[in-house]
């Protein structure tokens, strides 16, 4: 057998998505040995819209700078959305917004996926950072007191002082370290795809209510193009996932009361199965998870990057730029991040219930309850102020 070459970084993350990929440069410039492993090629920048958009809030957006990217993103495509409506199709139940309510510029960004991680990661390897194409590792230990964390690569032995799990939603990390999981499913399917309107969107973030669940109208950088998230319960999704894209854009136009006038479909159409799922440890010996490897949340407040984000501003400042070889002093920081992280997605979920629930019963006593409740933070205005600055980050 043909010897390992072995390797020590201070930080090994794996995952090169958005979150991984950010929490990189972020311990780049603190002088950090860095390595990321992602199993696929740097995503690549296209002419037409992707369907994987993200709504990011003001405090990621600040993440991305603080990366020295932000610039990047905006001078390809970004599109700012300055007010949100959110209204139930049955009822009176309605919430407006916007940034000039909390004398912000504006509310936030639309960003394709890819168009961020392509940036992310050509500025990670600018700063030294090693990606690593790695569609196989094996992770052998979290470490301890005395050794380091290691992932043996085909022909490599990888040694870190951390080791992060930044591998998404269904985390192999996290699974290899068995870390207890809640999670329930939302029997949903978040359907997406970019749909051309007849009226121009104006940067308004929609979301209409519906008895088959929440649709989202979000304004692409395209004036006339929306991005929707249509979660559609199981048996809903399936049928309009049978159906053609043209026939899917006149169910757009129909549901949202056709705020935008006519709909027509020019892209792809795809479906994501949704499911709430957080960690309830974040850490093990050397080990800490980010992103969606520790939480996964229903995206119809468009939420979940957002926290990923946090996770990443958070344990970088965590971490500091003090050594990280003894595991008490790292336990203590891990814990500390851990604390702080898991507490705001604890909040963001119950919110999240709240608002699902709040807004997605069909039962007669709720819509009438509903309406009410809705209406009261809709006329006032601290209470909607209260809202922005949660979508503001
Ligand atoms: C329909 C939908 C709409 C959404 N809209 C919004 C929104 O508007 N705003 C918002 O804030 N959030 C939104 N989200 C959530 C957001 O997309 C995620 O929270 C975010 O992408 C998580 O980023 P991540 O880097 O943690 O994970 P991921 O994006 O899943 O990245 C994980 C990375 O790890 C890599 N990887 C996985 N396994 C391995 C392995 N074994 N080896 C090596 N590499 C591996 C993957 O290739 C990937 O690059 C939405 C989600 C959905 C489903």
């Amino acid at each position: 057998m043909s010897k390992l070459h072995r390797e020590h970084v201070d930080v090994l993350i794996v995952g090169g998505g958005m979150i991984g990929l950010s929490l990189s440069i972020l311990l780049a410039q603190q002088d950090r040995k860095v390595m990321v492993l992602e199993q696929h090629v740097q995503p690549q920048l296209t002419d037409e819209l992707a369907l994987r958009v993200s709504a990011l809030n003001d405090r990621s957006r600040q993440v991305l700078k603080q990366c020295g990217v932000w610039q990047r993103i905006k001078n390809h495509r970004s599109g700012p959305y300055n007010s949100m409506q959110v209204w139930d199709k049955d009822s009176s139940a309605h919430i407006e917004f916007s940034a000039a309510e909390v004398d912000a510029e504006d509310l936030g960004a639309i960003v394709e996926n890819n168009v961020v991680e392509h940036f992310l990661w050509q500025r990670a390897e600018q700063l030294g950072v090693k990606i690593q194409q790695a569609p196989q590792w094996q992770l052998l230990t979290a470490g301890n007191e005395s050794h380091s964390a290691e992932v043996q690569l085909e022909q490599q032995l990888v040694t870190a002082d951390v080791l992060v799990g930044a591998d998404g939603g269904r985390s192999k990390v996290r699974h290899w370290a068995e870390l207890p999981l809640t999670f329930w499913d939302y029997q949903q399917q978040g359907i997406v795809a970019n749909i051309r309107t007849e009226k121009p969107h104006q940067g308004i973030a929609r979301q209409v209510f519906l008895p088959t669940g929440p649709l989202a109208l979000l304004p692409t950088p395209e004036a006339n193009t929306v991005s929707i998230v249509w979660s559609a319960d199981q048996a809903f999704a399936e049928q309009l996932l049978a159906e053609s894209p043209a026939r899917l854009a006149k169910w757009v136009e129909s549901e949202s009361g056709r705020v935008l006038g006519e709909c027509r479909c020019e892209s792809a159409v795809k479906a994501f199965p949704l499911r709430m799922q957080y960690a309830r440890q974040w850490q093990q010996q050397r080990l800490v998870l980010v992103g969606d490897a520790a939480h996964t949340i229903h995206p119809l407040a468009g939420q979940g990057a957002n926290l990923g984000f946090g996770d990443v501003k958070t344990l970088a400042e965590a971490l500091g730029s003090g050594h990280l070889k003894a595991l008490d002093e790292l336990q203590r920081k891990l814990s500390a991040y851990q604390r702080s992280r898991k507490a705001e997605t604890q909040v963001m979920i119950a919110a999240m219930e709240l608002f699902k629930r709040g807004f997605g019963t069909a039962n007669p006593l709720l819509k009438g309850l509903r309406a009410v409740a809705f209406a009261i933070p809709n006329r006032f205005t601290p209470l909607k102020r209260k809202l922005a600055e949660i979508a503001l980050g």
